[in-house]
């Protein structure tokens, strides 16, 4: 699975639509301090699942919305458009090509897009785990990562292997079944109370 192109507007400091095409084996992005190297790093992530604006460099997720300059209103929208080439079904989805778009509106509304079809942000974070990709793995590593790696307790540290072997998925899909039996028990419970008042 590669990244076959990125497409962002009314991002951080994308204002105008921009679209980057990774057509070749390496795509470097080189620019001067300010430029929006981080911004596109963080695009990727943002289309990808992302949901904490502080690890977006922000307060809150509006932040992300172009916030104007000396030149230029602020807008209203942000999008981004990340295509996958999936010829060898990496992501569990039958189409040779991949496109996740994800919009956020000042007010807040939101909306994710999977080819072209309406899903819940949920579906698209799914839709990576596993794959070795995503918001939290370790396929893009921001500046301060490297460190806080090798700082990080074995323990910590041993996520970085599950991500990609696959762990991580089942782990989840435990944790949300181990919250259903809980909210079973809870409602069992209440039927029970409710059984002992009406005897
Ligand atoms: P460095 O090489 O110093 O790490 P960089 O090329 O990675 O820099 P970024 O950190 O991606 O640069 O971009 C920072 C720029 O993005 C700043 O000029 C900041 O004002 C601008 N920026 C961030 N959020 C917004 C926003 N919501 N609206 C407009 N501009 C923004």
């Amino acid at each position: 699975m590669a990244l076959k192109s990125l497409k962002i507007s009314g991002f951080k400091s994308f204002a105008d639509p921009v679209t980057i095409e990774f057509d070749q084996k390496i795509t470097g992005i080189v620019g001067p301090n300010g430029s929006g190297k981080s911004n596109l790093t963080e695009a990727l992530r943002w289309v990808m699942g992302e949901q904490s604006p502080k690890s977006l460099r922000g307060g809150k997720m509006e932040d992300i919305i172009f916030a104007g300059s000396e030149k230029r209103a602020p807008l209203d929208r942000a999008e981004v458009i990340l295509k996958f080439d999936n010829h060898n079904r990496q992501l569990n989805i039958e189409t040779d090509e991949v496109e996740i778009r994800r919009r956020l509106f000042r007010g807040g509304e939101s909306e994710c897009l999977l080819n072209n079809k309406k899903v819940r942000l949920k579906d698209i974070v799914d839709l990576f785990l596993d794959s070795g990709l995503g918001r939290d793995s370790f396929s893009i590593i921001s500046q301060g990562n490297v460190e806080r790696i090798f700082n990080s307790k074995p323990s910590d540290r041993r996520f970085i292997i599950e991500e990609p072997a696959g762990v991580s998925g089942f782990k989840l899909k435990k944790h949300q079944a181990q919250q259903q039996l809980q909210q079973t028990d809870n409602n069992l419970q209440r039927i029970n109370d409710i059984v002992q008042e009406l005897e």
